[in-house]
């Protein structure tokens, strides 16, 4: 530090006034200037609310009543947010995630009549704004909160749209009840006429085959085998199958047992519901609630018991991790949300997963070239490349990226009659590098996204754990 530096420290001058003046000018002495040496201030310091009648003002007004949960007020109105937005893109009516997220929601806070504006049930929830916004703002979470208020307050309960929406987002209770007669069902599902009246009835679009139901279920299966086959005091997983591995894709869900088994876990299947992903994306928080009540209840008894939870569908685990903890607060919710994976991922942290896939080679039926596309979910977990960096070193099949676009189907959105149209649309970059890729097989982690991407290229879809049972078990 120089010497004038420390003089000047040592010596302070006046306080400064807004004029360049000094404190001593505004006490009305201004024809014998005070020198520095002379200068004694007589400030004294305000008592803050010194008046006993003060009122001190409320900044808040009624703020215990306000939400204002973690990174709510940090928009600073980049729209990182709408570019990144695939229905934004199609649908001239949308008017994006920074309104429907911060800016609807001051909205929400501050006005108590505000009514939430309908285009929030146009958002599909795949949550790519999440990801775009490099300021944290909790814009999915805000999205789901007050898609439910509308839900709740504004929509009618006999509306048409209202019973739609409901059916679409409870799809575990139709495919419950479909897979007591499973080749009944999945013909009735896909009989023309039956879909023509649940289009002009329902607005379900008839453009879409329905999916097939399994002759078997997963858990008819897993009580046929007698359960777990390996037991373990210290490798230990909660296998949360969700909806379409039970009723649609066993398939996978058996893959995945088999695959923990060859690790040596023991694999338990807890009680469970739907995840909620169909329903936060239709505001149907009290169904959403209902369903992880039970899968919190009985994934944190096993968390506790040492088990951690693991999923074959990314969106099952992106609602466990991120959308329960953001929703709801159930006892053992963080515990969950902090000890659930994407099965592959976590054989890809506590087993040497890549050794395993580069020591063996697949041949027979997924002896294939894939074309994968990873889910917008998987995106936002941080998976997108996890299953063309995982298979690149094995033998016999080649995994090709088709790029980071929407598949556009987002769950129920692209099953609803009115956005068919949009979801073809956002789909359409995925299609289309689909075709340029080497492979007519596609590979995907989400069971609507693989229904897009067999609608749009006429493709068998596969799931890497398929593949990856066929390379280490086969
Ligand atoms: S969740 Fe998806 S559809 Fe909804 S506003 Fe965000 S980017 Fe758009
Ligand atoms: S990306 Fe984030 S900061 Fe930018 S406009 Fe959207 S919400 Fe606001």
């Amino acid at each position: 530090m120089s010497e004038d530096r420390a003089d000047d420290e040592t010596e302070p001058g006046p306080p400064r006034v807004p004029d360049g003046g000094t404190a001593s000018d505004t006490a009305g002495d201004t024809t014998t200037p005070m020198s520095d040496t002379d200068h004694t201030s007589d400030f004294e310091p305000m008592e803050p609310n010194p008046d006993e009648n003060h009122e001190p003002t409320d900044v808040f007004g009624e703020a215990e009543e306000f939400d204002l949960r973690s990174g709510a007020d940090s928009c600073y109105k980049c729209s990182s947010c709408d570019t990144s937005c695939p229905v934004a893109e199609v649908d001239d009516d949308f008017p994006g995630p920074k309104f429907q997220g911060p800016e609807q929601w001051r909205l929400t806070q501050s006005e108590e009549d505000y009514e939430v504006d309908e285009s929030v049930t146009s958002c599909s929830n795949c949550m790519r704004c999440d990801d775009a916004c490099p300021s944290g703002v909790p814009l999915s979470q805000m999205h789901n909160t007050t898609r439910g208020r509308f839900v709740d307050e504004q929509m009618s309960k006999l509306s048409v749209e209202y019973w739609r929406n409901r059916i679409l987002a409870n799809y575990r209770t139709s495919a419950f009840f479909a897979s007591k007669v499973p080749r009944l069902a999945t013909a009735a599902m896909n009989f023309g006429p039956a879909r023509w009246v649940m289009e002009k009835t329902l607005g379900v679009t008839s453009e879409r085959d329905f999916p097939e139901f399994a002759t078997e279920t997963f858990t008819d299966w897993w009580q046929a085998r007698g359960g777990a086959q390996v037991q373990s005091a210290d490798k230990r997983v909660a296998y949360f199958h969700g909806c379409y591995a039970e009723y649609n894709t066993p398939e996978v869900a058996k893959a995945l047992v088999r695959l923990f088994e060859h690790f040596g876990y023991q694999v338990a299947v807890p009680e469970q519901g739907c995840s909620g992903t169909p329903m936060f994306a239709n505001g149907m928080l009290d169904d959403a609630r209902r369903d992880a009540k039970t899968n919190v209840s009985s994934l944190s008894a096993l968390v506790d018991e040492g088990y951690d939870a693991v999923c074959s569908c990314t969106s099952c685990s992106m609602s466990l991790r991120q959308e329960y903890p953001e929703l709801f607060d159930f006892e053992g919710t963080d515990e969950v949300a902090a000890n659930t994976y994407e099965a592959v991922e976590y054989l890809r942290i506590h087993e040497d997963l890549s050794g395993a896939v580069a020591d063996t080679d697949v041949d027979g039926d997924l002896a294939e070239e894939f074309a994968y596309h990873a889910p917008c979910h998987a995106r936002n977990q941080g998976l997108d490349r996890q299953a063309v960096e995982l298979f690149r070193e094995l033998d016999g099949v080649d995994v090709e990226d088709v790029g980071d676009s929407c598949s556009g189907i987002s769950g129920t959105y692209g099953w609803k009659e009115e956005k068919y149209d949009y979801s073809m649309e956002i789909g359409e970059e995925m299609f289309e590098h689909m075709e340029h890729a080497e492979g007519q097989t596609g590979m995907t982690e989400c069971p609507t996204c693989a229904m897009q991407m067999e609608h749009g290229t006429g493709y068998e879809i596969r799931h890497p754990l398929e593949l990856l049972e066929a390379a280490l078990l086969e």
